[in-house]
């Protein structure tokens, strides 16, 4: 009888389970952008946008100001104490200058960012290749007098946070997928960014930042999730822009708007 009962219990959890996932919509809500026209929303340089699918709570990115951030945030009645995931594109201040108010309000959160070396997200490097060794030299002309410790830890700009370093191309959940990249572009050299890509049955949703790397080498690696997508057309749309987009067959269609479907 009482496994009986442990059986039934279990059944209705997954079935509540289901509800909820199901009941979530699959969408996209705005919360920090200089376009728009959400009254609500105070309008600013910056991006940061909540996504959820397939019943995960994701918010990518935390915008420019932390007190914008969070009066948007309210605005828009959204719950950030209730996220699976953070994703930080890169580290510029109109992509992260909201990261005060998200870890006040959720300080344990996970967040994926970057991984850069000595970044603002922090940074372990093993200290057989971080400097240049001479033995020869008396030990108090020697970094650690000569004794190192194997791994030298960067700090982070927020002490405490759950970041959760990325550098290369790693599925984090089912079907959702960062992409890692590196700018080579003059002004941005050796910037390291994050974007998001979600598989869907309409086509891959892309997640992107300021595309620092050059949207046609986010839209290359992408290819790799989705070898259909055509990357001769329609690629202009996210050049330098944060946003959303879906990548289908041989288009973009830009999802910016608040709330829209993704699947619509
Ligand atoms: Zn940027």
């Amino acid at each position: 009888m009482r496994h009986f009962f442990v059986r039934a219990l279990a059944v209705v959890v997954l079935l509540l389970t289901g509800m909820a996932a199901a009941e979530t919509p699959n969408r996209v809500t705005i919360l920090y952008d200089s376009f728009g026209k959400n009254p609500s929303l105070t309008m600013d340089w910056g991006f940061a946008a909540l996504v959820e699918y397939g019943g995960k709570r994701i918010l990518f990115d935390t915008g420019n100001n932390a007190k914008i951030f969070e009066h948007n945030v309210k605005a828009v009645g959204v719950d950030l104490g209730n996220l699976d995931f953070v994703v930080m594109s890169h580290r510029h201040g109109d992509h992260m200058g909201g990261l005060a108010y998200l870890l006040k309000v959720n300080p344990t959160v996970k967040i994926y960012a970057p991984k850069e070396r000595s970044g603002v997200y922090g940074d372990d490097q093993p200290s057989s290749t971080w400097y240049r060794k001479d033995a020869s030299l008396p030990a108090e002309q020697r970094y650690y007098s000569g004794a190192p410790p194997e791994i030298i830890h960067m700090g982070e700009a927020w002490p405490g946070a759950n970041f959760q370093l990325i550098d290369r191309n790693t599925e984090i959940a089912p079907g959702m997928y960062l992409i890692a990249l590196v700018s080579d572009r003059p002004g941005t050299l050796e910037l390291h960014e994050l974007s998001l890509a979600i598989r869907t049955p309409d086509g891959l949703v892309l997640v992107v930042g300021c595309s620092h790397p050059g949207v046609e080498h986010i839209v290359q690696e992408a290819t790799a999730i989705n070898p259909h997508i055509n990357r001769t057309r329609g690629t202009g749309t996210l050049h330098r822009r944060a946003g959303v987009c879906r990548l289908e067959e041989n288009i973009w269609r830009p999802l910016r708007v608040r709330g829209r479907r993704i699947s619509s």
